[in-house]
């Protein structure tokens, strides 16, 4: 490329975002068709709020002490003098749009999934992106811990429908609002004694928000929170019958899983069961989803008191981790012989592709040569001659470009043939 053909750098897409070109755009169609035939399978219905909202409703939904809204927020004011936020996650919006809507007057539980993109201003590196995307879960009005188990054998059965194997399940109880205060306090007290080997951030933490210290990746801070207490010596008894029903049944459906203790998944509104399903193959960022249950937020919102449960797979990362095969494209190139066929061959192709063929069409007035060329560089698999004789005929010569073969017949014909081949 000279010099001149190079895009300006000042013009380039922004750090921590990126281009999905053809070629790699294929994988992620495929990725959202086979999470959206997953989720329709268990009675999800798909819900789309917008991208942006008031930045209260992230530092009320998602926390105002977490590190996304801390640290992480693209939030900007707007020409009406409003404060609005691009949103860092999708479950605060639905849950407004459900308190908004009243779909709470539906029958429950309410099933919603959602794919698009997020924006956290983090820093970038492999598997972390400031816009990225999200493939996204949320049910509400069921306490059953058997939904719990049903929405990790659920993401476990997308991930094997993606071909992403080395996968490992983890599981915790992060307590509910009438067992965590206790924990909160020993962690507190825990955090204090040891508080000058805490990096500033985590000294804060230990005050306004000592769980927070696990979400942490500063060594110190890990070997800390390491001999901090647990949580499961905390549980009260709901919560602890909870946990331990979840765990029978991921037994039953034989999936494998581990617990992990200090499993608090960066945000604040979680309650009882948080889980992550964790890649071998990904490196530093090996989460490939992560989810939990927030059984106060509805009624923090100012709706009704029901509870949720959801779960958010990051589609850059599934990707990464993810074989997936894409059926080979099989196009159909129109190679029109004259003005007349030229003509022609526009409503020819209005026909195949009506009939959901992929048809190239070329506008300049080419030679039999020169179109099966162009046919090849195109990689069509088919090339329909469209001449003065054929039109008079009805009748059309499709070439198999992989094996030369030709047959005749007339557009309907043709089409029969395709279909079958
Ligand atoms: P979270 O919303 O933080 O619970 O994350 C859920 C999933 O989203 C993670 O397991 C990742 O797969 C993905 N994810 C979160 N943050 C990022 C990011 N900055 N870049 C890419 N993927 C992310």
């Amino acid at each position: 490329m000279s010099e001149d053909a190079s895009p300006r750098k000042e013009l380039a897409a922004v750090k921590g975002t990126r281009d999905i070109l053809p070629g790699e755009v294929e994988k992620w169609q495929a990725l959202e068709r086979l999470a959206r035939e997953t989720f329709e399978s268990y009675g999800y219905r798909e819900l789309r709020a917008p991208i942006f909202e008031v930045t209260e409703l992230f530092e009320k939904g998602t926390g105002s002490t977490s590190d996304i809204v801390t640290k992480e927020m693209y939030t900007f004011t707007d020409k009406g003098g409003r404060s609005l936020t691009l949103r860092p996650e999708y479950t605060p919006s639905v849950v407004r749009a459900i308190v908004e809507h009243r779909l709470d007057l539906q029958p429950e539980p309410m099933r919603y999934y959602y794919m698009g993109p997020m924006f956290r201003y983090d820093k970038p590196q492999k598997g972390r992106y400031r816009q990225f995307h999200q493939v996204d879960i949320e049910v509400f009005g069921e306490k059953d811990a058997a939904l719990d188990a049903e929405i990790i054998e659920m993401a476990d059965a997308l991930l094997r429908k993606l071909g992403v194997n080395g996968t490992e399940t983890l599981v915790n109880s992060v307590g509910c609002r009438a067992c965590r205060p206790a924990y909160s306090a020993a962690l507190r007290e825990a955090a204090g004694k040891r508080r000058s080997e805490l990096c500033p951030d985590c000294q804060r933490k230990a005050e306004t928000n000592p769980l927070r210290i696990f979400d942490c990746k500063v060594e110190a801070c890990r070997a800390v929170a390491a001999a901090f207490p647990l949580i499961q010596d905390f549980l009260c008894a709901e919560c602890k019958d909870h946990f331990a029903k979840l765990l029978g049944l991921l037994a039953l459906y034989r999936l494998p899983y581990h617990v992990d203790p200090r499993l608090v998944r960066g945000l604040d509104y979680y309650t009882k069961t948080t889980f992550e399903i964790v890649s071998s193959h990904l490196g530093a960022q090996n989460a490939i989803l992560g989810g939990g249950r927030y059984d106060d937020m509805m009624k923090d919102f100012g709706g009704p008191d029901i509870c949720g449960i959801g779960f958010a797979m990051g589609i850059e990362r599934a990707l990464a981790a993810a074989e997936i095969a894409l059926p080979a494209r099989r196009a159909l190139y129109l190679a029109a012989l004259g003005e007349e066929a030229g003509k022609a061959g526009l409503e020819l192709a209005r026909f195949f592709r009506a009939s959901g063929v992929e048809c190239l069409v070329e506008f300049k007035d080419r030679g039999m040569k020169a179109h099966f060329g162009r046919a090849n560089k195109l990689k069509a698999a088919w090339v329909l001659i469209v001449g003065e004789d054929e039109l008079k005929k009805g009748r059309f010569g499709l070439k198999d470009m992989a094996t030369g073969g030709q047959v005749d017949g007339t557009r309907e014909e043709l089409l029969e043939f395709l279909r079958k081949n």
